[in-house]
């Protein structure tokens, strides 16, 4: 989203929240150029994302709930709670631009990857909690490169 300010490309959200009884989500906007801040509307597009869980079953996206998963990687590393808002806002757009439906494999594996750039001891946290790893030979294997 344009910065109306100096139209930079680049925003980062700072707070979100639901409005119009849940059918919008109103977010708080920081330009990362020039610092100024604005609201914006997001209708629809946010609350219809669905999940596809890996049972099939299907659930509204929930950002809160990646973010905790998230943060608990990130505990005690040097991740800022912008870079996170940074990530997600990024990879949420990347996912409703699919009929709206993601698979949550697909979150799962987009975030590890970007947790990766971010921070090699929360990518290892978080692919290990999400049994992302296929065996406990890959799973040492990634350490491995972490410590070497
Ligand atoms: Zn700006």
């Amino acid at each position: 989203m344009h910065c109306p300010h100096c139209k930079h490309e680049e925003t980062s959200v700072i707070d979100s929240r639901l409005a119009e009884d849940g059918r919008a989500v109103r977010r708080r906007r920081e330009c990362v150029k020039c610092s100024h801040r604005f609201t914006s509307f997001e209708r629809q597009e946010l609350n219809t994302l669905i999940v596809i869980k890996r049972d099939g079953t299907r659930e509204p996206y929930s950002r809160p709930k990646i973010e905790r998963g998230v943060w608990l990687a990130c505990t005690k590393r040097p991740v800022t709670q912008h870079k996170i808002d940074a990530m997600l806002s990024k990879l949420e757009e990347k996912w409703a631009s699919n009929k709206q439906e993601v698979q949550s494999s697909t979150i799962g594996t987009d975030v590890m990857r970007e947790l990766k750039r971010l921070d090699k001891v929360a990518y290892i946290r978080f692919a290990s909690v999400h049994r992302e790893f296929k065996d406990v030979d890959e799973f040492k294997e990634e350490l491995g490169k972490l410590f070497k």
